[in-house]
């Protein structure tokens, strides 16, 4: 016997069909005789579209009173998964974040869980109950309402997973596991039988929304055995492991493409010590992160142009801390948000050379133009015009020899 953490993404729960198409693989784990957890999504687009109000009721909403409303489509699909559950004889109950209690901090839509109730839900399990939680959802300290980021249900999971000792956390989804890249975008896209947690944790990073990044961290640090597989059919799926689990290890695994990404310049600033470091405290103190960085300095070396990256939403807010700060002096800003990052991951890139002058002669061949570059041990990223993400990711993926039939 088992005990099994199961959680269903939006497409999985799109509609009562396929409700009951995942209480009937629920059941298929309770009739084997293992204890079950399941965490459930929104249905597909209900929380784009509770999004969608709040912003088009107020922009500049109340941030508790947003995780009120988005954390509203796991509420319905906990219930109904119950239902479908009960309507097939297996003895099942639902149960919301604050019910559980998922504890979070306060930061509101991106909270982190710092302390999840179990005795309840273990103590259920073994009664042969199926535990049905509603996922994305906590509850902070001054008893309101918290929400843990898009994608955030697949980090409610994880983390009961390993604060109930389980045997697997299993994340269906509308794909067969974790792909080489996009399968949506590169039809010869090959599905991995194993990706280790480091490469895991860069790809959901770098825009592989597959996985939500937290969760891929909190199983790296819990050990938590993680398969991403597809509810719609019966193949095995992707396990994610230690390294040493993996034989054959590929310098590069896979490919990534983050579209909400921003390059901002700095055009003339006066080159002096601690420019860097007062432009850069700024955006920290506005809680913006910066990615991708280049300096370069003039002919005369009195001044210097300076570009980074943040990400799109948080664009408007680094524009407006630039200009308004008095102790940073520079004669343009400059913007652009129509570029995408694409990313070539893999723990192989540590013992293997050349990864990188193949990613550059390969989007040179295709005559497009690197804007930023930025490089980790196991991956590279280069900043694009946005158009030609489709055919960058195409071509990387053939020339790293990703591609399957
Ligand atoms: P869910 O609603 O089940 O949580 P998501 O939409 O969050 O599903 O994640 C699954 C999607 O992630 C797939 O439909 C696929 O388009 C996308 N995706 C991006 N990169 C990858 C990748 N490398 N492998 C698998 N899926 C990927
Ligand atoms: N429903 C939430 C979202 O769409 C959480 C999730 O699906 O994981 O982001
Ligand atoms: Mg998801």
């Amino acid at each position: 016997m088992s005990r099994i953490v199961m959680k269903f993404g939006g497409t999985s729960v799109a509609d009562l069909d396929r409700i009951r198409n995942v209480a009937a693989r629920v059941k298929k784990e309770t009739d084997a005789g293992n204890q079950v957890a399941v965490f459930v999504s929104a249905m597909a687009g209900t929380t784009d579209q509770l999004v969608k109000w709040v912003e088009e009721i107020s922009p500049m909403h109340d941030a508790r009173e947003y995780d009120t409303v988005v954390s509203a489509g796991e509420q319905i699909t906990s219930g109904l998964l119950a239902i479908a559950l009960q309507d097939m004889g297996v003895p099942a109950r639902s149960w919301l974040g604050w019910q559980i209690p998922f504890k979070t901090n306060q930061l509101h839509s991106a909270a982190r869980i710092e302390e999840i109730g179990t005795d309840e839900l273990i103590r259920r399990m073994e009664d042969g109950i199926v535990c049905v939680v509603a996922g994305f959802q906590g509850i902070s300290d001054d008893n309101r309402i918290t929400t843990l980021g898009r994608g955030g249900s697949d980090t409610s999971a994880v983390a009961l997973a390993a604060a109930v000792n389980a045997d697997r956390c299993d994340i269906y989804t509308d794909v067969e596991g974790v792909y080489t890249t996009d399968p949506r975008i590169v039809p010869q896209a090959q599905k991995l039988d194993k990706i280790t947690y480091e490469e895991m944790l860069e790809m959901a990073s770098l825009g592989a929304k597959v996985l939500q990044t937290r969760s891929v961290a909190m199983a790296m640090n819990h050990g938590v055995r993680v398969q991403v597989l597809s509810s719609f059919t019966d193949k095995p799926g992707t396990l994610v492991v230690d390294e040493d689990e993996i034989v054959e290890k590929q310098v590069v695994s896979g490919i990534a493409y983050a579209k909400n990404e921003a390059q901002v310049t700095l055009v003339g600033v006066i080159n002096k010590p601690g420019i860097a470091s007062d432009v850069f405290t700024l955006l920290a103190d506005g809680n913006i992160n910066v990615d991708m960085i280049i300096q370069n300095e003039t002919e005369d070396g009195r001044k210097t142009d300076l570009t980074f990256t943040v990400t799109e939403n948080d664009l408007e807010k680094a524009e407006k801390i630039l200009n308004d700060a008095d102790n940073v002096e520079f004669s343009s800003l400059m913007t652009d948000s129509n570029v995408v990052k694409i990313s070539v991951i893999g723990v192989g890139m540590r013992s293997h050379a050349g990864v990188a002058a193949t990613m550059f002669k390969t989007l040179a061949d295709k005559g497009i133009n690197i804007q930023v570059i930025s490089t980790s041990e196991i991956k590279i990223s280069v900043l694009i015009e946005a158009e030609y993400t489709e055919l960058a990711v195409r071509a990387l993926h053939t020339a790293y020899g990703l591609d399957g039939e």
